[in-house]
């Protein structure tokens, strides 16, 4: 996301509206207007070109989405079976 400040220093020059290659400023009143902040690629051109300075851009995070934390599995042990190590007992031979 990107964010563009411009500050009371403008003078209406349009050298941002010329020369940016989005076509982001529009001049109103007599001062830019960054009308389409969402198709600035972020060049910073403007922010160079720009006689007066009065230009920021500035790139700003998005909030990284919540991720819910996987629920614990219950702490209860899961019990394992038992195998016998005993041998099996031989048949007594029945006479
Ligand atoms: S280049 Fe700077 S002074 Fe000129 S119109 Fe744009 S913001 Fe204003
Ligand atoms: S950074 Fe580049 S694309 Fe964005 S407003 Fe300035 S000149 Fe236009």
């Amino acid at each position: 996301m990107v964010k563009i400040i411009v500050s009371p220093k403008c003078t209406g020059c349009e050298t941002c509206v010329n020369n940016c290659p989005s076509s982001v400023y529009d001049i109103k009143n007599g001062k830019s207007v960054p009308a389409r902040v969402e198709d600035c690629i972020v060049c910073r051109t403007c922010e160079s070109q720009c006689p007066e300075g009065a230009i920021q851009v500035i790139e700003v995070e998005m909030e990284p989405a919540k991720v819910e934390k996987p629920k614990v599995e219950d702490k209860k042990k899961k019990t394992k079976k038992k195998t016998s190590l005993k041998t099996p007992r031989a048949k007594k031979p029945s006479n």
